[in-house]
């Protein structure tokens, strides 16, 4: 995406919809080239430039890559989240983002962002979207994921099976939630934020793990979306549906790491490159 045009956008409102997660509107004069996507796991890269940057004097059609001539600590921090809504009589896009304390960029960002505020982004990107034909959905994830889970919830057909399974700190952090009658929501509390919780309620023993592991497998071929804190979600579901259940690829493309405990997303692409290097190696 680094080679791609960045889309100027403005804050309109936020929203605070659970104690834990702002929304951000967005509006811009670029809305009109903001193609959506069908995906339900739509995300754009959100591009942070400081305030001390002067755009106007970097090479256009400004790109990520337009900001190489920067010395590396001017350069912008970039960071990936769902696009949750697309209001395009409004001309509006809607971000729900993860308040994870006054650390990190995109949701301290969130926390405080103010009508009028400026912010790049390229995309959309994505890749998954509930296949009609399986004969069930399994969707998994914590709050980073949630806003990916809810879209997929709302393009389910009304006739659609499946089970759902968001952790989340606790009871007053879930949300409203749009599902087909026969896709079971289940709620799964850790009991505090992700970043914070004690070792032994995350990572490799994240609540959500032994929710999804143990749950009754229903019959039929089942289509799996799975995302959030990748200790988690690499180490432990994703084992879980490709070797214990035996899950073809074809149905199990969607499942991956959101963020990981204790990187910011640059340390953390670097975690993904050495598992990925890791897991070629072991072919
Ligand atoms: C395809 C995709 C879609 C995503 N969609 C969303 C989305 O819709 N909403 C959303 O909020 N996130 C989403 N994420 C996850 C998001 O990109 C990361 O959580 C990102 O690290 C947040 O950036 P930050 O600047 O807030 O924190 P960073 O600067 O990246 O990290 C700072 C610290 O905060 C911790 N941290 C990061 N994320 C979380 C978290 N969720 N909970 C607790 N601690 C955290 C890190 O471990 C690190 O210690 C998505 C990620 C991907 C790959």
């Amino acid at each position: 995406m680094a080679g791609r045009p960045l889309q100027h956008f403005t804050v309109v409102g936020t929203e605070q919809i659970a104690p834990h997660m702002v929304r951000v509107l967005l509006e811009g004069s670029d809305f009109g080239t903001f193609v959506p996507s069908n995906f339900t796991d739509s995300y754009v890269k959100l591009v942070f430039v400081a305030d001390a940057v002067d755009v106007a004097a970097l090479p256009h059609p400004l790109t990520q890559d337009s900001f190489s001539v920067l010395p590396p600590e001017k350069r912008p921090s970039v960071r990936t989240i769902t696009v949750r809504k697309v209001d395009a009589a409004a001309r509006q896009i809607a971000l729900d983002i993860v308040v994870h304390g006054e650390h990190g960029v995109a949701g301290a960002w969130a926390a405080s962002a103010q009508p009028g505020q400026a912010i790049y982004l390229m995309g959309p990107g994505g890749a998954y979207t509930p296949d009609p034909a399986a004969g069930w959905h399994l969707l998994a994830g914590d709050e980073s994921a949630l806003p990916a889970i809810a879209n997929a919830l709302e393009a389910l057909p009304p006739n659609a099976i499946g089970k759902a399974f968001i952790e989340v700190a606790g009871p007053e952090h879930q949300i409203e939630l749009t599902a087909p009658e026969e896709v079971q929501v289940n709620w799964i509390y850790r009991g505090g934020r992700a970043d914070l919780v004690a070792d032994d309620r995350a990572g490799d023993f994240a609540p959500l793990i032994e929710a999804v592991t143990t749950t009754l497998w229903l019959p039929g071929q089942v289509h799996v979306f799975m995302h959030g804190e990748a200790q988690a979600v690499m180490h432990n579901l994703r084992p879980f549906i490709r070797k214990d259940r035996g899950v073809d690829a074809k149905w199990a493309s969607s499942i991956s790491g959101y963020w990981r405990r204790g990187r910011t997303e640059e340390t953390f692409r670097q975690w993904k490159k050495e598992l990925a290097e890791a897991e070629a190696g072991a072919r």
